[in-house]
């Protein structure tokens, strides 16, 4: 899923900073995450995405021509 092959970003079990120096913020991992608010990407205090079950429902949706 990471293209940067970051493993924290899914092993980490209780740090709520689980970036790294190698993350470029690509957001594939919040993407792809079906956990409500399970990963959150932000700039600062400002919350850019944050993953979400229904997210994942319609991009699987969307791309499986489903709707
Ligand atoms: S934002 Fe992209 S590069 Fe960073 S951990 Fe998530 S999937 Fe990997």
């Amino acid at each position: 899923m990471c293209p940067m092959d970051i493993r924290e970003v899914s092993d980490q079990k209780t740090d709520k900073d689980v970036l790294t120096e190698d993350c470029m913020l690509c957001m594939t991992c919040a993407e792809s995450c079906p956990g409500d608010k399970v990963l959150s990407i932000k700039f600062f205090k400002w919350p850019l995405f944050s993953s979400s079950r229904k997210y994942v429902a319609n991009r699987y949706t969307k791309k499986e021509g489903l709707s």
